[in-house]
C-alpha cells in the first residue's frame, strides 16, 4: 500500500477516484515511469539525514519516493485540487509536508527554517512545470539558499541550454547563470511517453551541483549579469555592437580598445565568451565607468 504511484494503472485510478482533470496551463504532466524516478532519486544522493524540497508534487509520484529516501520532504503545490489527493496518497508517510502555494511567491528562506531545521543538506528534486522552469531555477539560484543540488526534469532543450558550452548554439544567458552558481550534469533523456498526459516535447533530467564559490569572481554580480544580458541582447550582432548599445554610441571606439585590452576581439559574438572572459570584461567596463 502506498507504493508506486508512478505506474499507469495507479495514476489512472487516483485520477478517476478524485475526478481529477489535468490543467495544461499549470504544466500538469505526471510521471508514470518507475525507472525514471529511480534515476532522479539516485541523482539526488538523499539520505535519512537530508531534506528534499519538491516543487509541483502533482499526485505524489516523486514525493513518495523522496519520502522513502530523505529524512524530511516539503512539497509546494499550486493547484488546490491536488492538496487533498496528496494528503490522502501520502498519509502513510510521517516525514512529508505538503504546502499549498505558488513556489514563485513562497518565502523559501522561511520554508527552509520551518521545514529543514537540523537537516544535513537539502536538495531540490522536482519534475518542473515547463511554463515556469526558468523563473523557478533563477529564483533557486539567486536567493542564496543553502542548497546542495537541484535535480530537475525539464524540457530537453532547456537542459541543453543549461549545460551548453561557449561557442555552441545553445549557450546563452541561462547557461551562464546556471554555470555561475552550479556544475550541470545531464542525468538522462526522458521520452514523452513517461508522462500522463504525454507532453509535446522530450524531457531531460539534469543535476545542478551547487558550487562552494561562484565559477568566477566579480566585484558586482548584478553588473556581471547586466553585461551578460547586454552581450546577448541581439544574438546575431557582434559583441562590440551589443555593448555599444549598452554603453552609448559615443563610446564605441573606446569600447573597441577596451575589448582588445581584455584579449577579446570586438567582432566576436557574446555566445563565444567563457564565464571567465565575461568576468574580465565586466571588471574592465566597471573601471571605465560603463
Ligand atoms: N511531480 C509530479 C510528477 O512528477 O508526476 C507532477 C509534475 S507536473 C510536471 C508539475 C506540477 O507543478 C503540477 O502538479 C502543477 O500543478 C504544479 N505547479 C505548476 N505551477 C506551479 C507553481 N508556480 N508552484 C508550485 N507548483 C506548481
Amino acid at each position: 500500500l502506498g507504493a508506486d504511484i508512478a505506474t499507469p494503472n495507479r495514476t489512472k485510478d487516483i485520477i478517476r477516484k478524485h475526478n481529477f482533470t489535468f490543467k495544461k496551463s499549470l504544466g500538469q504532466n505526471f510521471l508514470i515511469d518507475k525507472n525514471i524516478l529511480d534515476k532522479i532519486v539516485a541523482a539526488a544522493n538523499l539520505t535519512e539525514a537530508k531534506g528534499a524540497l519538491e516543487i509541483g508534487p502533482g499526485i505524489g509520484a516523486l514525493t513518495e519516493r523522496l519520502a522513502q529516501e530523505a529524512g524530511r520532504v516539503a512539497a509546494v503545490e499550486i493547484d488546490n485540487r491536488l492538496i487533498p489527493i496528496l494528503r490522502d496518497v501520502l498519509s502513510i508517510y510521517g516525514n512529508v509536508n505538503v504546502v499549498h502555494g505558488d513556489v514563485l511567491k513562497t518565502d523559501l528562506h522561511r520554508l527552509w527554517e520551518e521545514q529543514f531545521a537540523g537537516c544535513e543538506g537539502v536538495s531540490v528534486v522536482a519534475n518542473l512545470p515547463y511554463y515556469v522552469t526558468t523563473p523557478i531555477i533563477m529564483k533557486l539560484l539567486e536567493e542564496g539558499l543553502p542548497l546542495e543540488s537541484i535535480v530537475v526534469m525539464v524540457q530537453k532543450e532547456v537542459a541543453e541550454r543549461m549545460a551548453a558550452k561557449p561557442g555552441t548554439k545553445d549557450y546563452g544567458t541561462l547557461s551562464i547563470a546556471v554555470q555561475y552558481y552550479c556544475e550541470p550534469e545531464l542525468v538522462c533523456i526522458v521520452p514523452s511517453g513517461a508522462f500522463i498526459p504525454a507532453p509535446n516535447v522530450d524531457s531531460a533530467v539534469i543535476r545542478l551541483k551547487r558550487r562552494a564559490e561562484p565559477a568566477v569572481s566579480v566585484s558586482d554580480e548584478s553588473r556581471f549579469f547586466r553585461v551578460v544580458h547586454a552581450s546577448f541582447a541581439q544574438r546575431r550582432k557582434t559583441l562590440s555592437n551589443n555593448l555599444t548599445a549598452f554603453a552609448g554610441k559615443e563610446r564605441k571606439a573606446e569600447l573597441g580598445k577596451l575589448l582588445l585590452g581584455c584579449g577579446i576581439q570586438p567582432e566576436r559574438r557574446g555566445e563565444t565568451l567563457s564565464l571567465q572572459e565575461f568576468a574580465v570584461l565586466t571588471e574592465a567596463l566597471a573601471a571605465a565607468g560603463m
